[in-house]
């Protein structure tokens, strides 16, 4: 079969080579149950996952503990964002978004608004794709939670400063989420120094398997020390130790 260029990588990749010879034993002799801690099989298994969420959370200057494999981008992002506003939705009912992102962060925020009567902010962009910072900025209040502004755009590239997103969210004590599936193993992250509570990436974007993603979460200790948990139930041990 004759078949057409293809020139949609930012859509999905190929999986490389490489990566199938590292899947392949799971397939076969390494068929273990990873959650079953009583046998080697188990045991075995469990390396493996534990060997890749230690290489996922390296990319982005993370623990490991704080990687959680899901079934992609999609799904990542939605734990995210529904997470916080199930978590925070007592504390404030405001989030805010930007038009250019995917459907998975665009289609979760709609809901909280629709189902939960949640306030949504949905930033424009200007002709390069960017978010205007000082809008960002004014659109917080005392009543929002999460800021989820993706890094790179999947269709034009743009990169956000998401950085200054970052520490402009850790001053105001709010959540910062970020969208990293097209920028994930090809453009520098690094969580502590960008200020990212929360980020989504996809293993297909980077010729890894369809069907296998992670979303960073901040372990709670770090999220203290931007103020946000300490407030409603006053301040715990941990979160003064954190202080
Ligand atoms: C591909 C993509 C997604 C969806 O990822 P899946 O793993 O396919 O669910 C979300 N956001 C962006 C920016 C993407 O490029």
């Amino acid at each position: 079969m004759k078949r057409s260029v293809y020139l949609d990588n930012n859509a999905t990749t190929q999986v490389d080579p490489r990566v199938v010879e590292a899947m392949l034993p799971y397939f076969t002799e390494k068929y273990g149950n990873a959650a079953s801690r009583n046998h080697a099989y188990g045991w075995e298994a469990e390396a493996g996952v534990d060997a890749a969420r230690e290489q996922v959370a390296a990319v982005i200057g993370a623990d490991a503990k704080e990687i959680i494999f899901t079934s992609g981008a999609t799904e990542s992002n939605n734990i995210a964002i529904k997470g916080v506003a199930a978590m925070y939705g007592d504390k404030g009912r405001h989030v805010i978004t930007q038009k250019t992102e995917h459907k998975a962060v665009l289609d979760p925020c709609q809901y909280l608004a629709e189902r939960h009567g949640f306030r949504v902010t949905v930033l424009e962009v200007d002709a390069q794709g960017l978010i205007d910072l000082q809008q960002l900025r004014s659109a917080m209040t005392d009543d929002t939670v999460l800021v989820s502004i993706m890094h790179g755009n999947n269709e034009i590239g743009t990169l956000q400063p998401i950085a200054e997103i970052g520490r402009m969210c850790k001053e105001r004590g709010v959540l910062f989420h970020t969208d990293a599936c097209q920028t994930f193993g090809k453009v520098p992250i690094h969580v502590e120094e960008m200020g990212i509570d929360l980020l989504s990436c996809s293993a297909h974007k980077i010729h890894g398997p369809k069907g296998v993603g992670a979303l960073y979460v901040r372990r709670k200790r770090r999220a203290c020390a931007a103020r946000r948990c300490c407030t409603a139930a006053g301040t715990s041990a941990a979160c003064a130790a954190a202080r």
